[in-house]
């Protein structure tokens, strides 16, 4: 059985993942932690004894591993913090800026690190599936990335567009940085060769869409990937919990666990 915390249980992915663990018969949940003055700070969450709490470092010290669907800044709070107790951690949250990525490389060095931007099996082929498209394809076939997202969704493009993004450019051997274009709105002129649109489609219930596009002058490919469900991803980070433990300190991601 694997000791675990779940950071930000009040949220959508977080309230999922406490679900999953709770029927889980491999994983037990140990303690949920909120910001502070988040309205769930107290509650107890359904089907457990577990009390949501909002003190990080004692959540930290009753778990093997924490799962982390929150905020830039709460992550990198969380890394700095989980130092001390050697925790291992499943990073899903996005967006993640610098002081982010540092903090989790330190907290790499003593013990596992698992950061994926999309948990979902499916996602992990589709990345494979562009980067040998992009590749197999050439120059000839423009790149683009369309995602959509729920209206509450606040980082754009979501981190699984800029890692399909990533996907494409290492296929057709570009740098994402400079070939990326997410603005085209007025006088733009005509596309540059090379480059890779991005586009963010806001709205609704949407749990997440990502398409590749490969436009040619006589055909496009299209390779597209839709989450039905937020319980997807949840599954995909209670599975990279119960690995990530069981390896060395150091970064893993999503194709160290399924091997694409
Ligand atoms: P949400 O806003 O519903 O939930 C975030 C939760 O984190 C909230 O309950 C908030 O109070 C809590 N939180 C904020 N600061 C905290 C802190 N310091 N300590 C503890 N909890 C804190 O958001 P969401 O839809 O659940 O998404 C959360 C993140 O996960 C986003 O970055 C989103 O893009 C990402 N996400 C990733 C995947 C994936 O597969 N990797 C899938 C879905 C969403």
């Amino acid at each position: 059985m694997i000791d675990l915390c779940v950071l930000g249980p009040g949220g959508r992915m977080g309230q999922q993942v406490c679900d999953l663990a709770i029927a889980s018969d491999s994983v037990r949940l140990a303690s949920a932690v909120e910001r502070k003055g988040a309205p769930a700070v107290g509650s107890v969450i359904a089907s457990s004894s577990i009390s949501i709490g909002d003190a990080l470092p004692s959540g930290l010290s009753q778990a093997q591993v924490y799962i982390d669907f929150t905020s830039p800044a709460a992550t990198a709070e969380a890394a700095h913090q989980a130092i001390a107790h050697k925790t291992a951690a499943v990073v899903g949250t996005t967006g993640l800026d610098s002081p982010c990525q540092k903090a989790l490389d330190e907290l790499s060095n003593v013990a596992p690190v698992f950061v994926a931007a999309n948990f979902s099996p499916g996602v992990a082929l589709l990345l494979h599936l562009a980067k040998t498209a992009a590749a197999a394809l050439g120059s000839e076939y423009d790149l683009e990335v369309v995602e959509m997202h729920h209206r509450n969704k606040v980082d754009a493009p979501s981190g699984t567009a800029l890692a399909l993004g990533e996907a494409l450019a290492e296929g057709r051997g570009l740098n994402l940085e400079a070939a990326r274009e997410s603005n085209r709105d007025g006088q733009v002129g005509p596309r540059r060769q090379g480059e890779i649109g991005m586009f963010a489609v806001r709205g609704g219930d949407i749990v997440g869409e990502h398409t590749a596009f490969l436009i040619g002058d006589e055909e496009r490919i299209e390779i597209a990937h839709r989450a039905q469900k937020r319980s997807v991803f949840a599954a995909g980070a209670l599975r990279a919990a119960r690995w990530v433990v069981t390896q060395p300190p150091g970064r893993y991601s999503m194709s160290d666990l399924l091997g694409f």
